[in-house]
């Protein structure tokens, strides 16, 4: 009989482990079981459907009807209780979507009753966790307003869209992806956006003081305000709608929309007290083996073990490292052989048309055996390296994503700094040039375009007039900026 694979998560990484599973093993039985009431959807265009950027169709990466042309056997709108290790069964709690569970079946079924599902249990050969994170909920007054929105979900995203509607203005509270996102979808809607900071720096947990500077310009010349100190303290509303945010600063933020994005923890529930290794996340091996022989762990909530780039905090919230152990996960679980997904890329973003990109242990500051190099060796490009004595444990990348594969590579490898530099092509890093604190205007020498240089561009950087197509230097004296020829 063929072997039933079982997958807890329907997100990046078990979606992806249950295609590649069904594509490589035509006669396996394949189970996904999510609580959320949807298929497969773009978890991190969240913000943009939203904004309205994208419709819920193309939200929608897939239809229930592709599950059953590729005979997986869809569980939706269920949620797995806990593990029985001994039993090698997956025990379902109560029901949880809105639509109570929908099955999803493909013609080998998973012999489950729809009208007594709580308590039921779906029997594994191999069982895969891909749970992801959930957020640690925030304890302030208000949270239960309408027009508060945390934003994991589509189902939450869905629950908030209505009150977009007659909001004007918006406050985001908590610092990260979640928060980055949702502040362009909600500018580009025409929104006043407010971003609240629990200290002085943007992202300080993840950013290092440099690139949270750089962040924080595009924020600030894209509109987003930011209001430093000043943690959110209580939401307020009237008539049982949110109006504002009270923040420690003694400050009131007018919102109508508020979005929560919190800190967030691996999803580790259903396996708690099984005996299976936990550190913050799911303790797996590279080719994402749990300790228990027929368990195996990827995405968001696994954490490789003797893999140290993500430092004490574990935990990593990425799409493409989600998707590429899916992947990996997938033919682990089949036994057959496949290069370890070498991803040690923390978070990946775009702000405002910029990559951001925090691989290992990127944000560290310089100091013990660790130390930090920054390069601008291209305009656009500003990258950190950051050594333990000679080895890359850690990069940002801040501008255009291409080097952030390699890089990735480096740092997973912990590869030594005269192959970084050799393999990046890197010159010894000089000083960082001032970064424009404004925007400017100036005519283009040769055609007199008017060319607008916007503040946050790094002195030096090489721009192109859209007319003549002729490169023109940055030049900043430290009151005004003017454009040069570029001397070759
Ligand atoms: C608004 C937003 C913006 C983002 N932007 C970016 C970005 O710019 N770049 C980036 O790299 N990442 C971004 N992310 C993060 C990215 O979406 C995640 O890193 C990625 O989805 C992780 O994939 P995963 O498969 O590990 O887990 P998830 O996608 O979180 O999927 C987890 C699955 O497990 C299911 N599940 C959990 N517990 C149970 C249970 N007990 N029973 C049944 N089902 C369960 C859930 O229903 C879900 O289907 C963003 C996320 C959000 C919400």
């Amino acid at each position: 009989m063929s072997a039933h694979f079982v997958i807890i998560g329907n997100g990046a990484a078990g979606y992806r482990a249950a295609k590649a599973i069904r594509r490589a093993d035509s006669d396996a039985q394949v189970t996904l079981i999510t609580e959320e009431s949807y298929p497969f959807y773009l978890r991190r265009q969240l913000g943009e459907f939203l904004a309205g950027g994208l419709t819920l169709p193309e939200l929608i990466f897939q239809s229930r009807n592709a599950y059953r042309r590729e005979r997986i056997d869809l569980l939706l709108g269920t949620r797995v209780d806990r593990v029985d290790l001994g039993a090698h069964e997956v025990i379902l709690a109560s029901p949880t979507g809105p639509y109570g569970p929908i099955r999803v079946r493909s013609q080998q079924g998973s012999g489950l009753n729809k009208d007594r599902m709580a308590g039921q249990s779906v029997r594994y050969d191999r069982l895969l966790l891909a749970t992801g994170t959930r957020a640690v909920p925030f304890y302030i007054p208000g949270t239960d307003l309408r027009g508060v929105a945390a934003l994991d979900t589509l189902e939450e995203a869905q629950a908030v869209k209505p009150s977009l509607g007659e909001a004007r203005q918006a406050a985001i509270l908590g610092e990260g992806v979640i928060g980055l996102a949702l502040a362009e979808s909600l500018l580009g809607r025409g929104l006043r956006v407010t971003q609240l900071l629990r200290g002085e720096r943007f992202w300080p947990e993840m950013l290092d003081e440099h690139t949270g500077a750089m962040v924080e310009r595009v924020l600030e010349n894209a509109g987003v305000v930011l209001r430093r100190h000043a943690a959110p303290r209580a939401i307020i509303g009237a008539g049982g709608r949110a109006i504002g945010v009270e923040t420690t600063a003694g400050e009131t933020v007018p919102a109508e929309l508020v979005a929560v994005g919190c800190r967030r923890r691996p999803a580790i529930a259903v396996i708690q007290g099984s005996g299976i290794a936990v550190r913050r996340g799911i303790q797996v091996d590279v080719a994402l083996r749990t300790s228990q022989a027929d368990i195996f762990a990827a995405g968001d909530v696994a954490e490789p073990a003797g893999y140290d780039e993500f430092g004490e905090e574990g935990a990593a919230f990425c799409w493409q490292r989600a998707w590429a152990q899916g992947g990996l996960a997938a033919a682990t679980m089949l036994d057959r052989k496949a290069e370890p997904a070498m991803e040690a890329v923390r978070v990946r973003t775009a702000i405002f048309g910029r990559d951001l990109a925090v691989i290992g242990r990127g944000h560290l500051a310089a100091q013990g055996g660790v130390t930090a190099e920054e390069h601008h060796d291209e305009p656009s490009v500003f990258r950190r390296l950051v050594f333990d004595e000679d080895l890359l444990v850690g990069a940002v990348v801040f501008g255009t994503g291409e080097s952030v594969h390699e890089l990735s590579r480096l740092v997973a490898a912990h590869a030594p700094r005269h192959l970084v530099q050799s393999t990046l092509g890197l010159a010894a890093p000089g000083p960082a040039p001032e970064l424009l604190p404004e925007t400017f205007a100036r005519h283009c020498p040769i055609c007199a375009a008017e060319l607008v240089v916007r503040g946050g561009t790094a002195a030096g950087a090489v721009i192109r007039c859209q007319v003549c197509s002729t490169d023109l230097v940055v030049r900043w004296d430290g009151r005004r900026g003017w454009l040069d020829f570029r001397r070759l």
